[in-house]
């Protein structure tokens, strides 16, 4: 990715989140030399345990809601920065919709100051409670500007549509990555979506929680597979001139998650039905065409792998269950990919 002899460096907008901490350390594991920004609401030190002692690893402390100039040129800016689970993007929305709004613009005008390529982590969210299925580019959506999902939904959303202001006034190269429900280690036992908490309370022995009758559908993408979309597109030449859909289009139900869950952690854990949450989206699966034609980009990893990863790790992380202590593995490598 760096070219050989002269490194790139590469801002990490939340980089000590969940998908930030892995983006970094596939950044360094290429060459790049790594600036990541984060105010820590929702991510952890822990996570950035691979890296914090790397050389070409660097740490800023600071609100992307507020303007950034770092002390060097930056030639990448990947903009991570923001809760992204239900309860979390819920307790502050109006930082939640600062965050996508002003964050983005921040990191926009660094980018068009430095010259530097800009990749925006948005989200099939901006697909709302979809009418099409499964989910392409084109699609506009459906989604209630005025609910409690609507800070982050409509925040990604303005987000996105400033992001193609820069792009078609010549002002920054940018690139629109959609992300569906990612998982995988790092995820916070405590994070609140789906795969996190079904494991945890599977390993713990409590009720699984599942909001509604559990028929709701999602797809879910492993981490890694994931990171290698997010670095394809932002390398990609020509940049694509919309956004790219990102997840696994194999498509589960809540209760088909939460059924193999307790099948692969051995769990006697019962299943406990509880009310669904205002717009939850009844289901999403992604149309990949265009990652696969312009990406050549297509997910590796079966779920029931993914979440034996997910398991192995938060068996090792959770101080209650047995074997305490971050998992340290590098999963791109142990999975093959580039
Ligand atoms: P996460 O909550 O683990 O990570 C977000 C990181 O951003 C955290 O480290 C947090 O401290 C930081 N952050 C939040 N607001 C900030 C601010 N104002 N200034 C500086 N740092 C801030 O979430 P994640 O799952 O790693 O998601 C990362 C990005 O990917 C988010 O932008 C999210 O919208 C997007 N995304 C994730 C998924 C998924 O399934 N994980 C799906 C769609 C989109
Ligand atoms: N969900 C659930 N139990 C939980 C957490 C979430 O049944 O403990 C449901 C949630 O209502 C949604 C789906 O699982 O229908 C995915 O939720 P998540 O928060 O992981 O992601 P998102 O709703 O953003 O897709």
């Amino acid at each position: 990715m760096a070219r050989p002899g002269k490194p790139r460096t590469a801002m990490v907008a939340g980089g000590a989140g969940f998908l930030g901490s892995h983006l970094c350390e596939m950044l360094l594991d290429r060459g790049n030399h790594v600036l990541c920004v984060d105010s820590f609401i929702t991510g952890n030190e822990d996570n950035l345990y691979p890296v914090k002692d790397h050389p070409r690893f660097s740490l800023l402390k600071h609100d992307v809601c507020e303007p950034i100039r770092p002390d060097r040129p930056i030639d990448r800016i990947h903009n991570l920065a923001c809760a992204a689970s239900p309860p979390h993007y819920q307790a502050d929305p109006v930082h939640t919709m600062r965050t996508c709004v002003l964050g983005t613009l921040n990191l926009l005008e660094l980018a068009e100051r430095c010259g530097a390529r800009f990749l925006q982590a948005s989200t099939s969210e901006v697909y709302g409670d979809p009418d099409l299925h499964p989910q392409e580019e084109a699609y506009t959506g459906s989604v209630n500007c005025t609910g409690p999902r609507a800070c982050y939904d409509e925040g990604k959303r303005a987000a996105e549509a400033m992001c193609f202001d820069f792009l078609r006034s010549g002002r920054a190269d940018i690139r629109v990555a959609r992300i569906f429900n990612t998982y995988g280690p790092r995820m916070h036992p405590h994070d609140g979506r789906v795969v996190s908490n079904l494991i945890v309370q599977a390993l713990k022995g409590e009720p699984l929680t599942i909001y509604g009758d559990g028929s709701q559908t999602r797809s879910f993408c492993y981490v890694a597979d994931l990171i290698d979309g997010l670095c394809r597109l932002m390398e990609v030449d020509p940049p694509p001139s919309g956004p790219v859909n990102l997840g696994n289009p194999d498509e589960f139900t809540v209760l088909e998650l939460a059924e193999l869950i307790l099948d692969m952690t051995g769990s006697s854990s019962k299943i406990r039905f509880m009310p669904l949450p205002v717009d939850d989206p009844r289901r999403r699966r992604p149309d990949i065409g265009r990652a696969r034609n312009l990406l050549h980009w297509q997910p590796k990893t079966p779920l029931r792998q993914g979440l034996a990863m997910t398991v192995r790790h938060f068996r090792r992380s959770l101080p209650d269950v047995k074997n305490a202590g971050p998992e340290r593995r590098d999963l791109a490598t142990s999975l093959g990919l580039p």
